[in-house]
């Protein structure tokens, strides 16, 4: 008994031991570019968390990151030419086992650095985000001015394609990556919106970078719509799960298992794409207040309704109505909306998603339904249609319940007179799902 309890003893204490030379070393195994218009981020991935320093010189601009105990696993990859902050890496042992490396830069860049813990494919990374001070105070001024601006009489669209950088969203057994879907989609609906007078369209990202979630529903600020686009995977990985949906803000729960799986899963993104904790703590994504919150959600709602439609002509909708959930990219004071394209764990829906023609045809259909949306929203906010876009052409509306001529009216930019006369109607009497002819709206005006 007892030298066996002796041994135990022995090994007890040796565990307890630091042995110099055994440290935790941390190896750098990999290392990605991403660059935004406005910054390069540089994403290092780690065996473990690491301590380190950064600081800068300049003669030449470079920014220094040493690492402490930790080691290259084998030399990093060459990074591509497409930053024009980063011109390239460099590295090399430390005495007393570190790495440093060396960023050489374009221009004299302002680092921003933060270490993120394991979350969905990546293991812990470090992040360090060069900001091109002259873009970025730009960019800063642009979105202050956007808050603050009194409303614009064009009709502003904000387009979200999700996810983007070290963010794939999902990914289909193509090998499709949602981020790249959706980025095509949104910079075709881009086109549409921009080509259509009296419409305007903020993109939320133009590139493969990430973009947090709070950055996202701040750019929506001062804009009539903000429209979210994804093709995310079905989270109860069921690869017959298919076809298009609209969803929009829930205060109180989900309205199905679904919409609120989905929601997690978007609601994580943040946490995969790399944010720094500090920037969603800072208050930038104030929730709107209670009062403006129920009409946003309604609004929401009603331009889901205008949505779905013309989705429904492109592809089979996975729901008829437009479902609900917590989704934080769509808390903001405008209407939103988050349209799912499709499955992309779905095979057909796959190979769909991945084709020009049908990521054209999505835009368009969104497109469309933001036209029959324009109107009342605009209505909404007391801009005058007559100002606000060149004349509409004629063109019918659908009666929906609790309709009126006076508000058909009001929300076309016509006048009642003008809807009876097109209609040669003698009363005010309608019915839901009456087709209307709605005359041109301005002219002279
Ligand atoms: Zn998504």
């Amino acid at each position: 008994m007892r030298p066996v309890r002796l041994v135990f003893f022995f090994f007890a204490v040796l565990l307890l031991i630091p042995v110099p030379g055994l440290a935790r070393v941390v190896s750098v195994e990999n290392v990605r570019m991403w660059p935004a218009p406005d910054y390069t981020r540089l994403v290092f991935d780690l065996s473990g968390s690491v301590g380190y320093r950064l600081f800068t010189l300049s003669n030449p601009d470079r920014v220094v990151i040493d690492l402490h105990d930790a080691r290259l696993v084998h030399p990093l990859p060459a990074l591509g030419n497409n930053s024009a902050i980063v011109a390239g890496l460099r590295s090399g042992p430390r005495p007393g086992h570190g790495v440093r490396i060396v960023v050489d830069l374009r221009l004299a860049a302002q680092p921003r650095s933060f270490l993120l813990r394991p979350a969905g494919p990546y293991g812990h990374r470090l992040v360090i985000d060069l900001y091109d001070p002259a873009k970025a105070a730009r960019d800063r001024a642009r979105l202050r001015a956007m808050e603050i601006a009194p409303p614009s009489r064009e009709f502003v669209v904000v387009i979200d394609p999700g996810h983007g950088g070290d963010d794939p969203g999902a990914t289909g057994h193509m090998g499709t990556e949602e981020k790249n879907v959706v980025l095509a989609i949104a910079r075709d609906l881009d086109r549409l919106v921009s080509a259509q007078p009296g419409m305007k369209a903020i993109m939320t990202r133009t590139g493969d970078y990430y973009v947090p979630l709070v950055t996202r529903r701040r750019m929506a600020r001062g804009a009539d719509v903000f429209i979210s686009i994804h093709a995310d995977s079905d989270p109860g990985r069921s690869p017959d799960a298919r076809g298009a949906s609209v969803y929009a803000l829930s205060e109180r729960g989900a309205t199905s298992a679904l919409a609120k799986a989905l929601a997690s899963n978007e609601n994580g993104s943040d946490w995969i794409g790399g944010v720094n904790l500090g920037d969603v703590e800072s208050g930038v994504g104030q929730v709107l207040g209670d009062l403006t919150k129920s009409a946003t959600i309604a609004d929401s709602l009603r331009l889901g309704d205008d949505m779905l439609p013309y989705l429904q002509r492109v592809a089979p909708l996975h729901s008829r109505k437009v479902e609900q959930a917590g989704f934080v990219v769509l808390k903001s004071p405008v209407p939103s909306v988050l349209i799912e394209t499709g499955f992309i764990s779905n095979p057909r829906d796959e190979r769909r998603l991945r084709s020009p023609v049908f990521q054209e045809a999505t835009a368009r259909a969104i497109f469309k339904g933001l036209r029959r949306a324009e109107p009342w929203l605009l209505a909404r906010r007391g801009v005058p249609l007559r100002i606000a876009r060149a004349p509409a052409a004629p063109h019918e509306y659908t009666v929906r319940p609790g309709d009126t001529l006076m508000r058909i009216a009001q929300s076309h930019g016509t006048t009642v007179a003008a809807l009876r006369n097109a209609n040669r109607l003698r009363g005010s009497t309608i019915f839901s799902g009456m087709q209307l002819r709605i005359p041109a709206a301005g002219g002279r005006g």
